[in-house]
């Protein structure tokens, strides 16, 4: 079910041990080759199949669409808000969904740049209602063993823009991929301890903005991106979210 589709009094029925999911993304540069709501239309994929897979089990709000970009901002089109309003409008959120009773929020996250922040939130807000079961979870980090054995591409592979979320948007929205703009692997090369990517993140986290890192705003080979590869994470993630939700639930109880 989806939360702003429900009338009042639909939502004053609901049994409040339901999971409710608040899906947080971005709105920003993924190459030439992707748009700029890449990340909010995966996290919306992901939501579309749990509400079909668990029809009345789940309640989900309206996306978060903005997170935290800065670090994209040298390439056009990017938009952000600071860290501090990020937190600000999670704990907004989360007071007003608290406050009709419900006890199990799930924040879905589709963009690295909301992972650090997210977790504080859960720290933070957390420990201040323990009434509460909070958790926040990045889709590629759900399942990361099972997605490592679908990556082509190698290490640096299945970064920003690159095999995986170019696979995503082929099935989700291929009309919005510009398939002519692919371009070569263009990963600039850092010390060894802080290479990585989604699948495998670096041992030590190094700042650099996204030009820094690549300087066509593609971290990753969205060459080796399929739409059966799409399908194929759908089936990983959505599985993973589905058993986090299910034992969520059966906590509050
Ligand atoms: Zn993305």
């Amino acid at each position: 079910m989806y939360w702003d589709q429900l009338t009042s009094p639909q939502v004053d029925a609901l049994d409040r041990n339901i999971p409710v999911i608040l899906p947080v993304s971005a709105t920003e540069q993924h190459g030439a080759h992707l748009p700029l709501a890449t990340d909010r239309l995966i996290g919306e994929h992901f939501c579309r199949q749990l509400n079909a897979q668990l029809s009345g089990q789940v309640l989900i709000l309206p996306s978060v669409g903005i997170g935290c970009s800065e670090h994209h901002k040298d390439f056009a089109g990017s938009l952000s808000v600071q860290h501090q309003t990020f937190l600000q409008q999670l704990s907004d959120i989360a007071d007003c969904v608290l406050g009709y009773g419900f006890k199990n929020i799930l924040i879905l996250n589709s963009h690295g740049g909301n992972q650090a922040i997210g977790q504080s939130f859960v720290e933070i807000y957390g420990y201040r209602h323990p009434q509460l079961n909070l958790a926040i979870a990045t889709w590629w980090r759900i399942a990361a063993e099972a997605l490592q054995e679908l990556n082509e591409s190698g290490p640096g592979g299945a970064g920003h823009a690159g095999e995986f979320e170019t696979s995503l948007m082929l099935l989700i929205a291929p009309d919005l991929v510009q398939l002519d703009q692919i371009q070569p692997k263009a990963n600039v090369p850092t010390l060894e301890w802080a290479e990585g990517d989604m699948l495998t993140g670096p041992r030590v986290g190094l700042y650099r903005r996204m030009k820094e890192m690549t300087p066509i705003g593609v971290y990753g080979d969205p060459s080796a991106g399929t739409v059966e590869k799409g399908k194929k994470i759908t089936d990983i993630v959505v599985q993973a979210l589905k058993q986090v939700l299910l034992d969520m639930s059966q906590l509050s109880q």
